[in-house]
């Protein structure tokens, strides 16, 4: 692997300045509240994190939870109280006591094993995160969410069933076509089954999701830099 290259603790500084400007005159410009920026820091060195920390940015988000252990319960435990991290990768079972433990908000709620494992993981833990249901809004194949057809019946059965009340969706649009159609597919869905979360827009279309009411922009590459090849 490559040493990363050096990037200037007051270009992360700026950048995220540029980010939260585009996020509120966007906003503005539509009509609606300003989302949520939440710091995609996989996969970046420390150092970066550090400069993001230093610019006050509190809510990261990560997508493996051994790493985000790592980062989050040894590197930067200090910090800890003061952050709000959230889970936007794929989650395991025999992950979900660890990621109950360290996450604030688990985006990634997918199937009815994982809330099971969730809810006997928040007995033993003592804390349930919030949830957003993720919804595969392109039909990928090879993607993991929730299709859109089996929304409805999986809200209702974790609502009825076990009690549980998502905060809202969330979805990673197909890659190579234009995100739009997807965040206003979303927007309706979230909109049907009552839910006021939407976790949608990354560096490349975080502006794009603003007007269909993101609540949650999930930003890596435009604000830290390119990450390197895991
Ligand atoms: C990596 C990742 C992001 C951030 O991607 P960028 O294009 O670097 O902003 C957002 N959401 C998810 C689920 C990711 O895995």
């Amino acid at each position: 692997m490559s040493t990363p290259p050096i990037i200037d603790l007051q270009t992360i500084a700026n950048a995220r300045a540029d980010i939260l400007d585009r996020i509120k005159t966007t906003a503005m410009r539509a009509g609606v509240t300003p989302p949520t920026l939440v710091a995609v820091s996989k996969v970046q060195p420390d150092d970066r994190i550090a400069a993001a920390l230093a610019a006050g940015q509190t809510i990261f988000g990560e997508n493996r939870v051994q790493e985000a252990q790592t980062r989050w319960g040894e590197t930067f435990a200090t910090h800890r109280s003061d952050l709000e991290l959230h889970l936007i990768g794929p989650l395991q079972t025999n992950k979900a006591k660890d990621a109950v433990a360290l996450f604030d908000v688990i985006q990634t709620l997918d199937r009815e094993k994982l809330v099971r494992a969730l809810l006997k993981a928040a007995d033993a833990v003592g804390r349930m995160p919030r949830l957003f249901v993720q919804v595969n809004i392109g039909e990928e194949e090879q993607k993991a969410g929730i299709l859109p057809d089996e929304l409805g019946p999986f809200l209702d059965r974790i609502r009825s069933e076990y009690g549980l009340e998502p905060e809202g969706l969330m979805c990673l649009p197909p890659v190579g076509e234009p995100s739009a159609p997807h965040f206003w597919r979303l927007e309706r869905m979230a909109k049907t089954y009552g839910l006021s979360g939407l976790s949608m827009g990354m560096s490349a279309d975080f502006e794009t999701a603003i007007p269909f009411r993101a609540t949650h922009v999930r930003v890596g590459s435009a604000l830290f830099g390119a990450r390197e090849a895991r």
